[in-house]
């Protein structure tokens, strides 16, 4: 039995498999990439709602070694988030600009559309051969839940419903956040549709019940499915996880042109790689470039 702070998602079926849905709890890990990034509030938000976005639609992934990436472009200030998850419940993700303040916006929340503007929402399936599968769709309002309804709407004519949030306390370290998302199959049925459509209409928001003490991502989705007869699955753990590494970065400078490789050495300096993820700072002495340079 999970703890009840400890992350993790859920799916179910309910209605006798007319509707599927999954929720998430993600506190922890948007709270540690929080630190790792130093993110402002509402970089923080845009980051954590779209890490969550991730870590549940990765789990719909069927390979070991799939993965599906996230990137919103916008032009506003926090101008790009990029998310990857599998579907092992592991995620990483950044912002481009995680230091942005903005004015809350006419709700006096977090104006997470404002930071993001207009642009382009990008989701990349890698099934690990051949070509990824990559589909792009413009930006309904930068809020990154409705994004993704459309998202579903477009892009694989599902109808759906997200909910996304990230609740932060008075020294603005993550108190709650969390998802879900609800998907009508092609066969639902009328009264379903109308059941569920009152449950969206009079649901508060995610951080509402998730900062609630004892409340879970099942309780979430009890809410939302209420009188549609729900079968929870299992749940899974999710977490931060990066693949940055060693080979990798040695990977990147091999693919260095030689013209470049031979700058960096008669600069003469040591060279100091940091991942855009997780902010790990990896160093290469100059006679390991000189290495990759003789190797070309
Ligand atoms: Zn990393």
């Amino acid at each position: 039995m999970l703890k009840r702070d400890g992350d993790y998602l859920i799916k179910a079926v309910a209605a006798g498999g007319q509707v599927r849905a999954c929720a998430i709890s993600s506190r922890n890990l948007v709270e540690e990439i929080r630190k790792i990034h130093g993110s402002s509030p509402i970089a923080t938000a845009a980051l954590g709602r779209t890490l969550s976005m991730a870590l549940m639609m990765g789990a719909d992934l069927k390979g070991e070694n799939e993965t599906l990436t996230i990137q919103i472009s916008g032009d506003g200030p926090l101008e790009k988030i990029v998310v990857t998850a599998n579907s092992r419940g592991e995620a990483r993700g950044y912002v481009n600009n995680p230091y942005v303040i903005m004015e809350p916006n006419a709700a006096k929340h977090l104006n997470v559309g404002g930071a993001i503007g207009k642009g382009k929402l990008t989701v990349i399936r890698d099934m690990g051969m051949k070509e990824p599968h990559v589909t792009t769709i413009n930006l309904h309002s930068g809020e990154i839940a409705d994004d993704f309804t459309y998202y579903f709407a477009i892009s694989e004519q599902t109808p759906s419903s997200v909910g996304l949030g990230v609740l932060l306390n008075k020294k603005n370290y993550v108190r709650a956040a969390g998802g879900f998302i609800v998907q009508l199959m092609p066969n639902c049925e009328e009264p379903y549709i109308i059941t569920l459509e009152e449950n969206l209409a009079a649901f508060s928001n995610v951080t509402d019940v998730l900062k609630k003490k004892e409340t879970t991502p099942e309780d979430l989705l009890r809410i939302i499915l209420d009188g549609l007869d729900i079968e929870f699955g299992e749940r899974q753990k999710v977490n931060l996880y990066c693949t940055c590494g060693d080979e990798r970065n040695i990977r990147v400078l091999s693919s260095l042109p030689k013209d470049q490789l031979k700058e960096i050495i008669d600069e003469g300096k040591d060279i100091e790689i940091e991942c855009e993820f997780c902010k790990k700072k990896y160093k290469y002495p100059i006679k390991k470039i000189e290495k990759i340079y003789k190797s070309k």
